[in-house]
């Protein structure tokens, strides 16, 4: 499913550029606008899904696929020694944007608990 208001589809449609650092058929990634760490990368799903909330079981392998491709791109950029995944799951959690997305952060001391 497309959303047109949604930019995280838009952008995975490759219709708003983005710094793309991978893409296949069904996933996409490409630097945060707003980095907050050095290295701060967005892994989205191409179709569009509101938050980790809205997976069912059909989605099991896609999830597992999001993964390998975090643990692919920190390898990439060198930073698979240290890196942090996270999806802010509803507002209240920090999420902003309602297309399930996962921070890979690196390149600085993260603190935990986090903030
Ligand atoms: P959230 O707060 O929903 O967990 O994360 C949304 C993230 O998307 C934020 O870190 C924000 O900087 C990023 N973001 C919002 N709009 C755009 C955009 O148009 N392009 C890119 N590359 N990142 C965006
Ligand atoms: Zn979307």
């Amino acid at each position: 499913m497309y959303l047109m208001d949604c930019i995280f589809c838009k952008i995975a449609a490759g219709e708003i550029n983005a710094r793309k650092v991978y893409e296949d058929g069904e996933i996409t990634a490409f630097w945060d606008l707003n980095p907050q760490a050095p290295t701060h990368i967005l892994i989205i799903p191409n179709k569009h899904m509101e938050s980790l909330s809205a997976a069912g079981k059909e989605h099991a392998e896609l999830l597992g696929k999001i993964q390998l491709a975090a643990a692919e791109i920190a390898k990439n950029l060198k930073v698979e020694d240290a890196f942090r995944l996270v999806t802010n799951n509803g507002r209240k959690a920090g999420q902003s944007v309602n297309h399930l997305h996962y921070h890979l952060l690196a390149g600085r001391r993260f603190n935990w608990p986090p903030g």
